[in-house]
């Protein structure tokens, strides 16, 4: 198929699809105050749940927003909740030992309960589902790798799951791309928009002031606290968080030095009917494939009749026109029968990922942090974020085996110009 031919619907939108059920605000700025007992840079959900928690520990909380509330990925993702890390458990047990492995993996589940907990504490109507997730793999040898590190995780961690073998694939998903998977019922979806939308209400009722339209530009360490620098004013804080994750910049070269963002694209197709959805993932759950550069589908949570698809992580190209022919094409090598579908939504979205391939938290000079979520940033920025929150109020609980600085290279200052070819040589394994 030719770029250039009619795969976006006539009145096609280039915003995410999230953004129908949970609008972006575009309210007027809210005048920054001159005194804050922590400033949050970023309103996404790692700065969100930081700031309901501190406001709730009895701190004065401003956040700080360079657009309107929720801009970055935590709007713009594909809602799947679940313990994702590009370090297998096999693999860091073998370079780490058995008790590194289990502390990573356990972290990795204190995440996953951390959403769980939220929804239901805060009350959070997002349509979060334990729907279970397939992965899906692109090669037999994909398939023996899959089933020997989950059968390590279910030995050392208890966690279940079920191989589905190739002709088993098919009461859950109507392909013959996949060579098979690996099941694991518990794992959930959610929708994006709407959590973040019950993470702003819940951070709004807690007394959390939220500066939408004002970036920060810059910090400046003072005897007791910082002086932080935003647009049009400067506010005393006596602590600061950084939650920018994939949109971060200037204001911190220390962090720009040491987090690469990079783009992911997603779509979202034209109401297909509920049969035809039925029928193409007749398992119901999230499906996303084991490669290092993943390709994911799922029915969009609160309509069954329309199905998400995602990928082309790390690549760029301006023209989202473009991207949407590409992930269509994609898209029919897992169903060929699908060369007639149109999407309604097509965007974009900014990750982040660390030189180690580690999510991160931590304080550096004063400034607390946490980010570099590749991919994972649903479950780890709610975890992060309530860590934060911890470290401030002198609680315990905001210790992380992931808390150690991010490695930064001599020639790298903030423009990952070379992540599509690193993305590209990391995913030569893939098939
Ligand atoms: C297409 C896509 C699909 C994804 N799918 C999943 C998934 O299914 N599951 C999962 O767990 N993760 C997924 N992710 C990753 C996940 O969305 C992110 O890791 C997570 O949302 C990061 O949250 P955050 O709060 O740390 O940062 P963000 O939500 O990105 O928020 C950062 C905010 O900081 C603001 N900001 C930046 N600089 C400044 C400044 N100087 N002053 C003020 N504000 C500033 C930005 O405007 C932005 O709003 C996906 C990401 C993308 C792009």
């Amino acid at each position: 198929m030719a770029f250039g031919s009619n795969v976006l619907s006539s009145n096609a939108s280039f915003d995410p699809y999230w953004w129908r059920a949970a609008p972006h605000e575009q309210k007027q700025p809210v005048a920054a105050p001159s005194r804050t007992d922590v400033a949050i840079v970023g309103s996404g959900i790692t700065g969100l749940v930081a700031a309901i928690h501190l406001a709730r520990g009895g701190r004065q909380v401003t956040v700080f927003e360079a657009k309107e509330p929720g801009h970055g990925a935590s709007t713009r993702n594909a809602g799947y909740v679940g313990r994702t890390l590009k370090h297998g458990f096999g693999e860091i047990m073998e370079k780490e030992g058995l008790d590194k492995a289990k502390a990573v993996y356990g972290e990795l589940m204190d995440a996953f309960v951390a959403v769980k907990d939220t929804v239901e504490q805060e009350d959070i109507q997002c349509h979060y589902k334990q729907q279970g997730r397939l992965l899906l793999a692109t090669s037999t040898t994909m398939y023996d790798a899959m089933a020997r590190e989950f059968a390590l995780r279910e030995k050392h961690l208890g966690e279940s799951f079920a191989t589905v073998d190739r002709a088993g694939q098919h009461d859950e998903i109507s392909t013959d791309h996949y060579f098979g998977g690996v099941k694991i019922e518990d794992h959930a979806g959610l929708h994006p928009g709407l959590y973040h939308q019950g993470l702003l209400d819940a951070a709004r009722d807690a007394g959390v002031v939220i500066c939408a339209f004002t970036p920060v530009l810059g910090f400046r360490k003072e005897a007791e606290g910082f002086t932080v620098f935003v647009k049009g004013a400067k506010v005393q804080a006596r602590d600061v968080i950084v939650a920018t994750n994939g949109y971060g910049g200037r204001e911190w070269p220390w962090l720009q030095r040491r987090i690469m963002p990079f783009h992911a694209y997603q779509t979202v197709s034209a109401p297909l009917g509920e049969n035809r959805v039925k029928s193409l993932l007749p398992g119901g759950r999230t499906y996303i494939d084991w490669n290092f550069n993943v390709d994911w589908m799922r029915e969009a949570p609160g309509d069954p009749t329309r199905i998400i698809f995602g990928g082309l992580t790390g690549e760029i190209d301006a023209d989202l026109r473009v991207m949407a022919e590409r992930l269509h094409l994609r898209l029919l090598r897992v169903f060929p029968d699908l060369a007639d579908l149109q999407f309604d939504h097509m965007w974009t979205g900014k990750c982040a990922g660390t030189f180690d391939i580690n999510p991160k938290i931590g304080c550096h000079d004063g400034i607390h942090y946490a980010g570099g979520y590749c991919f994972a940033g649903v479950p780890m920025g709610t975890l992060f974020g309530q860590k934060l929150a911890k470290r401030i109020l002198g609680q315990s609980g905001g210790e992380s085996v992931f808390d150690s600085e991010p490695p930064t290279k001599f020639f790298y200052r903030g423009n990952a110009w070379f992540v599509p070819h690193a993305i590209k040589w990391l995913s030569r394994g893939d098939r």
